[in-house]
């Protein structure tokens, strides 16, 4: 069955925007904040009921987040991750519907790869100007192989 992973904004301030979801919200108060220097981040995660939400703020000018926010002009939604239990049945189905593919901007990669959490592919704007990616979260077992592989 199909739900939402994670949806992911992108923003100017990771920590002004999160401040503002725990004061106007009272939400995001057990965030997890990281910066991940390899892919030149810095992400906020907490969940909303059971959404996954994550504040995405590129660590330079340049960074994918920032020049988003550029092009925009304005702060916003960068894309919903919807969970699906077969990433490759969903992608025919939805290349069979005249989905596209787009290339996943942290890994240039078209197409199902492996992620952290899963198996994900992006998908040009199908619905309602938001960007798609769709994943398959990894088993446990699956995630442990995943982790061996990348030596964390
Ligand atoms: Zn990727």
């Amino acid at each position: 069955m199909t739900y939402i992973k994670h949806m992911a904004f992108a923003v100017h301030s990771v920590d002004d925007t999160l401040r503002r979801y725990q004061t106007l919200l009272g939400a995001g108060l057990d965030a997890k904040v990281v910066v991940a220097e390899k892919a030149r981040i810095k992400v906020a995660i907490f969940t909303v009921g059971d959404i996954e939400y994550q504040l995405n703020e590129s660590l330079d000018a340049d960074g994918r987040f920032s020049r988003w926010i550029a092009e925009r002009g304005t702060e916003g939604l960068h894309h919903i991750c919807y969970a699906v239990p077969d990433i490759d049945a969903a992608l025919d189905e939805a290349l069979a519907q005249g989905a596209t593919l787009r290339e996943c901007q942290a890994c240039k990669v078209f197409g199902s790869h492996p992620h952290p959490e899963g198996y994900v592919a992006f998908l040009d704007q199908e619905t309602g100007g938001i960007e798609l990616e769709l994943m398959q979260v990894y088993t446990p077992a699956e995630l442990e192989q995943y982790k061996s592989i990348r030596g964390i």
